[in-house]
């Protein structure tokens, strides 16, 4: 009996303990990366502030019921997550990219070499490595407070800069600009303020010294082949997710039998299936049967519109109702496959 009561005791531990998020170890010492970056503000960086985001991401997620989410489906419905696992969940993974990406050395003119394919991507989207290096030096100068500078790879291939505030990043579905980020830079002053003070700009330029292009080129490599990059792809379709928080008011008072948000909103839902309809379809679900059921989602948007404006009985109106989430499923549904 002590035995089972151990065994059920371990057993749920050791999952508990199995979900959790860790700490990564750095690929270097503290003290290794001082041409740029001092031991103690490595120091205090690893071992204090983002030990702190992985502890308080842990206590989020436990507290959100979300245990055994992946990171990324943490970060990528960030709109729908409490601000605890939103900035948390961001903090570890734009600081585990940090390190992944810093690296030491003595010959500051080529800490790793670009590879073929990022050069060629780089001179295609920027024109030099200059044009790169300044527009993150901007993007990181500009950000005003605490953010991070990225260099991103977009769902249709292309390299861009852009900058978040706080712990957000390019995954999650609040950032103006979606994608992989292959190359991200700290600005908090946590980052810096030890050795640099107010210079955030020398800190930059501290930073671009300290930069692996190698492994950079490999996160290069690895993102344009992403499931993840197509994920956010697909799921970057603003009139899509317009369309579902109307109808969602709509559909789940209705079926707890309160069709006040329907008569009040089925003008509202019919508008967004009209935009819904004229929008771009994202190119990995751009397929007929996506446009056809689009074309009988505004049709019936526009009945069931008709029939709140007659006031129509009850049991029409979910009848209509019922079929426009049916319709919209099918699309999700396409979405997802
Ligand atoms: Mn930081």
């Amino acid at each position: 009996m002590k035995g089972i009561i151990y065994l059920i005791f371990f057993s749920i531990s050791w999952a508990t303990f199995a979900q959790d998020f860790t700490l990564p170890e750095l690929r270097f010492k503290y003290d290794a990366y001082e041409q740029g970056i001092d031991a103690k503000t490595m120091e205090i960086h690893h071992s204090k502030h983002h030990r702190g985001y992985v502890r308080k991401l842990n206590k989020a997620v436990s507290e959100s019921k979300l245990q055994g989410k992946s990171l990324e489906d943490l970060l990528m419905y960030a709109s729908d997550r409490t601000s605890a696992v939103r900035n948390n969940s961001g903090g570890h993974y734009n600081h585990t990219l940090f390190w992944e990406i810093l690296t030491p050395t003595t010959d500051k003119s080529a800490p790793g070499v670009p590879s073929k394919s990022l050069q060629n991507a780089i001179s295609k989207n920027f024109g030099s490595m200059d044009v790169l290096r300044k527009q993150l030096s901007v993007a990181a100068a500009k950000r005003f407070g605490s953010g991070w500078a990225w260099l991103v790879v977009t769902p249709n291939k292309e390299l861009v800069v852009s900058s978040s505030p706080n712990q957000d990043n390019p995954i999650m579905d609040v950032s103006d600009v979606r994608g992989l980020p292959i190359l991200g830079i700290d600005v908090w002053e946590h980052a810096y303020y030890l050795r640099y003070q107010n210079k955030r700009g020398d800190y930059l330029s501290a930073i671009w010294s300290l930069l692996d292009w190698g492994v950079v080129s490999e996160k290069y490599a690895a993102a344009l082949n992403s499931p993840l990059l197509t994920k956010i792809e697909k799921e970057n379709w603003p009139e899509k997710n317009t369309f579902h928080k109307v109808l969602a008011q709509i559909f789940h008072s209705a079926e707890n039998g309160d069709l006040k948000p329907l008569r009040n909103m089925s003008g509202a839902l019919y508008a967004q299936a009209i935009l819904l309809q004229d929008s771009d379809v994202p190119k990995p679900i751009l397929k007929p049967e996506v446009s056809l059921s689009l074309v009988r989602l505004e049709k019936k948007c526009g009945v069931l519109n008709r029939l709140v404006g007659k006031n129509a009985r009850e049991k029409s109106l979910m009848k209509a109702v019922v079929a426009v989430h049916d319709i919209f499923h099918e699309v999700q549904g396409l979405c997802h496959d």
